[in-house]
């Protein structure tokens, strides 16, 4: 990838970098107002417990994407950044623009999601609303 193009993606994974940071820390606000307080009545009890979940849930997934942006970032310094993770093959670009901080081609993107559908499977989680 020519450099014009990698300064191109930087600030792009920069920029949602930035947009995940704040709604992480936004999220995490959120999460200290659903603690259930002692008077709470039964239903509003049930009400928090049920969006505690919800933004621990998007909680998750701003870390888990932060992490990516991290990873993405460290890759476009030790100049491998748009190449595939687990195969190797160079990501497509337009994969990239849609999904700057991607750490994986389409192929491989999929196998690592059916593989972790099937952890979660054989892991007990919490039953979906
Ligand atoms: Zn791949």
């Amino acid at each position: 990838m020519d450099q014009k193009k990698l300064q191109y993606f930087t600030k792009k994974i920069l920029e949602e970098r930035d947009r995940i940071t704040a709604a992480l820390s936004h999220h995490e606000v959120e999460f200290e107002g659903t603690a259930s307080t002692r008077s709470a009545e039964f239903e509003e009890a049930s009400r928090l417990d049920r969006d505690r979940e919800y933004i621990s849930g998007l909680l998750t997934m701003d870390t888990e994407e932060l992490s990516d942006i991290n990873e993405a970032l460290k890759r476009i310094l030790d100049g491998t950044y748009g190449k595939c993770v687990d195969c190797g093959n160079d990501i497509p670009e337009p994969r990239l623009e849609v999904m700057p901080s991607t750490l994986r081609c389409l192929d491989c993107q999929r196998q690592n999601e059916l593989r972790q559908e099937f952890d979660e499977e054989t892991t007990p989680t919490t039953p979906p609303l």
